[in-house]
């Protein structure tokens, strides 16, 4: 089978014809038809993420048609689609894992990073780990929620029952989390780069009360805000956005330096966190709540053999939609 695979850190993806792999037990051999490309697979070959595995296989956003099932298998058949996450596998034995947090997993795989993903003609996932995604959606336009849409869904959790809720970084996970926020009812404050007046007004028109520079201050303080870009600076400057009892959620996985800020910024109970993967939680009320919405996805899509070209414009932010690869039988 065909594959475009990271060879060492910071190179180009090649195209290589590898062995298609062979579940093992309880594992799913899964036929790719998309793989959304996520900013973390720009982090991990740019070496920002410590020892992905290598040679790898980049993509953690995977949807594709069961072909093999490794054993038993009573929630997946052959023939089913099925959505590969972030997630790929947990010990399932820690105590993050016997507490409900197994996004903390200390042993945890990732789809993309550890394991090899989706820019691939064929996969392997276990099975315990994939999703049934809703009907609704197809192949292309599903693929974005498997990362963004869920992680962001995470981190829009995070905010509480915050009434106004501002979101830096105007991407792809803030596009599909802020539908979320505005069919619930959620006041939305988007802050874009400054001056990209092009993105303010498409936050406008998706519903948002106001949007602006994230060098600007909202007229009202905020209740809570995320961070979707990965820009530390943000972090004290959200801060001084929110009200008292306000959270600040930093949605990426990779973030710059954070600058030192005053004491008084955090005071009043104030609250900075982050969010790590997604637990199988997150998902199944995700892909529950995605098709009342309706979430809707806008992409941008590339054959395989064009991924390298994928994570050039998105690492330039020359995309105007979420890059998905799509894989031809
Ligand atoms: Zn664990
Ligand atoms: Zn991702």
């Amino acid at each position: 089978m065909r594959a475009m695979v990271l060879k060492e850190l910071k190179g180009p993806l090649e195209l290589r014809d590898v062995p298609k792999p062979k579940p093992g037990m309880g594992q799913l051999l899964v036929r790719v038809s998309a793989c959304a490309v996520c900013r973390t697979d720009i982090h991990v070959v740019d070496g920002e993420l410590p020892n992905p595995k290598l040679p790898l296989v980049l993509g953690h956003q995977i949807v594709g048609q069961i072909e093999e099932i490794g054993g038993e298998n009573s929630n997946f058949a052959i023939g089913d689609r099925v959505g590969i996450p972030w997630l790929g596998w947990t010990d399932g034995d820690c105590s993050y894992c016997r507490s409900g947090r197994e996004n903390l997993c200390d042993n945890a795989r990732f789809t993309g990073y550890t394991i090899d993903g989706g820019y691939a003609e064929f996969t392997v996932a276990d099975a315990r780990y994939c999703f049934h995604l809703p009907e609704r959606y197809g192949d292309v336009e599903v693929a974005p929620l498997l990362c963004a849409g869920l992680i962001g869904y995470r981190s829009y959790r995070k905010t509480g029952d915050a009434r106004r809720l501002g979101i830096y970084g105007f991407g792809n996970a803030a596009h599909l989390i802020a539908q979320i926020a505005i069919y619930e009812e959620r006041e939305l404050f988007a802050f874009t780069r400054p001056g990209d007046k092009a993105t303010q007004q498409a936050a406008r028109e998706l519903g948002a009360v106001w949007a602006g520079g994230s060098d600007e201050m909202p007229p009202e303080k905020l209740d809570s805000a995320i961070i979707f870009a990965s820009v530390g600076t943000l972090v004290p400057t959200a801060l001084r956005a929110i009200a008292k009892g306000g959270i600040v959620v930093c949605g990426g996985i990779h973030m710059s330096d954070i600058p030192s800020f005053p004491y008084v910024d955090l005071w009043e109970e104030r609250v900075i966190t982050s969010v790590a993967n997604l637990t199988r939680q997150d998902g199944d009320e995700f892909f529950k709540i995605a098709p009342r919405v309706p979430v809707r996805t806008q992409t941008e899509t590339f054959a395989l053999e064009q991924a390298n070209t994928a994570l050039d414009l998105f690492r330039a932010g020359k995309l105007s939609a979420t890059a998905v690869l799509t894989i031809a039988k």
